[in-house]
């Protein structure tokens, strides 16, 4: 089994509407996006020969959505939520980017150097 392991980073700000601490207070993280894709197949053929999927073919999906939903964005408005948790972020990312990248296994996010979330598959 290949797991192909991509990171992404950015800056976006977020407020959890009905958390009883801090967190109800406007306030922004710089996050990091971990993907993990996995297969136990390699292309047989061509110019993506011998690789799972061309790290650069990962970035092209990725990063428009990134653009349009998490880099200097407003998570609240984005995402369309009061309360946009990593654990909201995670499983919404999860259902994006999943029909464009069908061996998607994990959605990780790093919101502080000590916390992170990862949803993934269950199979
Ligand atoms: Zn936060």
């Amino acid at each position: 089994m290949f797991e192909i392991i991509k990171k992404f980073q950015f800056e976006a700000g977020h407020q959890l509407i009905h958390h009883d601490g801090k967190c109800q207070n406007p306030h922004g993280h710089s996050y990091v996006l971990i993907l993990a894709l996995q297969s136990e197949e390699l292309v047989p053929s061509g110019s993506k020969k011998n690789m799972v999927i061309d790290f650069a073919d990962i970035s092209e999906v990725v990063t428009p959505m990134i653009k349009e939903y998490f880099d200097h964005k407003w998570l609240n408005d984005t995402l369309e939520t009061e309360s946009p948790t990593s654990e909201y972020i995670t499983k919404w990312i999860f259902e994006y980017l999943q029909p464009k990248l069908p061996l998607l296994h994990s959605v990780s996010l790093q919101e502080t150097e000590s916390s992170k979330v990862i949803y993934r598959m269950t199979n």
